[in-house]
């Protein structure tokens, strides 16, 4: 049937499609499985927060705590300055959307069912669970020994594997140690590539490639030849916010430190899609649409949803909570004069502004894959080049930038084969 179909193609590829609707949902490990040959990623490490009913997360209010800071606000919304009363008018409008997609998964019983046992989809392998300690990549990239710290890359010779006397296959290796900070470190070959780096084990993705470094560095990512640049460009900005957890986890920067981005440099000859993460700050959007956008040559096209739901479905907060959105926006516009106006747009299927995706949210301010949902709005020939600005992942066909582009690849988040 139908459904029977759905369902075979989401536990194939992580994604599912309602039916006449405008709201898909996704399985973040199953997206990213698709990058790697050998390596798995573990669900159990991935889906570390909303399976387990008694840790809290910092998105849900806590209630009690909170409950007379929350009345104050209640009692601030009849007096809602400017701003908030625009951010307000934006959350209405959006609200039926966000309910019809919600609905749409509620109503899909046997989605569900897959859900709720999305965490303990695979079996656990003992790597996955060593307690090593995180690398904190940030830190060690801005010290003076940086420039000496290195990274042995293990890479799976690709070259007919040579029979040697009769059938036994020899796979060949090769190492490669390289500097691990300013400089692009690639796998070009088709399958997974183990990597180490101060006695952290490493997964590296199959045709992929990162730039480890500071903000100031970026400009080496920009190619030679602009033919040679990228027809998909996500950004996830570490954005200012007041809260306490997020400065424990990475550091943020004023945005107008994004405005020096070189997204018209880094876009291909024939176009860009960029697609941007914001917060629900009104006065954040202002500034993307007003001055971010227009200094990096983007024209604003569509907003899409990312809508926060837990296992069993049910949404991570009350939908009309002011401060706490169970939703994130990605604002996505074209970069580049022919993707704007040419030949190439009739390809292209027109950006409709009112897509959601859904899923159950990983590691704090984890994104979930958006690439394979873009890839019918990207401009340029196929397969499209990507590249993740502020990346802490890595995925097949994908050069990911940032200051911290290793981080969900190391082996805890992995399970062996
Ligand atoms: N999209 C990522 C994900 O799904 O996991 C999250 C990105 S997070 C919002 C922003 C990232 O920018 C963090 O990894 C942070 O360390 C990094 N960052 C902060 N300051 C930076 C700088 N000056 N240069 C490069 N990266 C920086």
């Amino acid at each position: 049937s139908e459904t029977n179909n759905r369902l075979s193609v989401f536990l194939k590829t992580g994604i599912y499609r309602f039916e006449s609707s405008n709201a898909v949902f996704i399985d973040p490990v199953r997206v990213l499985n698709q990058s790697y040959t050998q390596f798995k990623v573990s669900p159990t490490a991935y889906y570390s927060r909303l399976f387990d009913s008694k840790k809290s997360t910092e998105e849900e209010p806590r209630v009690s705590k909170n409950s007379r800071k929350r009345k104050r606000k209640e009692r601030k919304s009849h007096t809602l300055n400017e701003k908030e009363r625009i951010a307000d008018q934006r959350h209405k409008d959006s609200r039926d959307l966000l309910l019809k997609a919600h609905e749409a998964l509620m109503g899909a019983t046997d989605l569900l069912a897959i859900i709720r046992k999305l965490r303990s989809g695979e079996e656990e392998s003992k790597e996955s669970l060593l307690p090593s300690v995180e690398q904190s990549f940030v830190e060690l990239g801005s010290v003076w020994q940086a420039p000496l710290y290195e990274i042995t890359l293990n890479l799976h010779q690709e070259d007919q594997p040579t029979q040697s006397r009769g059938s036994l296959l020899v796979e060949n290796c090769d190492q490669r140690v390289i500097p691990v900070f300013n400089n692009l470190v690639i796998n070009e070959t088709s399958s997974d590539a183990e990597a180490e780096f101060l006695n952290n084990k490493y997964v590296i993705p199959k045709e992929s490639c990162f730039y480890m470094s500071d903000l100031r560095q970026i400009h080496n990512m920009i190619p030679a030849e602009s033919d040679c640049g990228f027809n998909l460009i996500v950004v996830d900005p570490p954005w200012e916010n007041s809260s306490a957890h997020q400065k424990m986890k990475y550091p943020t920067l004023p945005s107008r430190y994004f405005l020096s981005l070189p997204i018209k440099q880094l876009t291909h000859a024939e176009g860009a899609l960029v697609a941007l993460w914001v917060t629900n700050r009104e006065k954040l959007r202002d500034f993307v649409l007003n001055e971010l956008f227009p200094k990096w040559g983007v024209n604003y096209e569509a907003t899409l949803y990312w809508l926060k739901v837990k296992a069993d479905g049910s949404l991570i907060n009350e939908l009309d909570l002011f401060h706490h959105r169970p939703y994130e926006c990605l604002l996505l516009g074209y970069c580049g004069e022919k993707a704007v106006d040419s030949e190439c747009l009739p390809r292209l299927t027109c950006m409709p502004d009112d897509q959601v995706f859904i899923s159950v949210p990983g590691d704090y301010s984890r994104k979930p894959p958006v690439g394979e949902l873009l890839q019918e709005y990207v401009p340029g020939f196929m397969p499209a080049r990507c590249i993740e600005l502020f990346a802490r992942e890595m995925m097949a066909g994908w050069a990911s930038w940032g200051n911290e582009p290793l981080h969900f690849q190391d082996a805890r988040y992995f399970s062996g084969n």
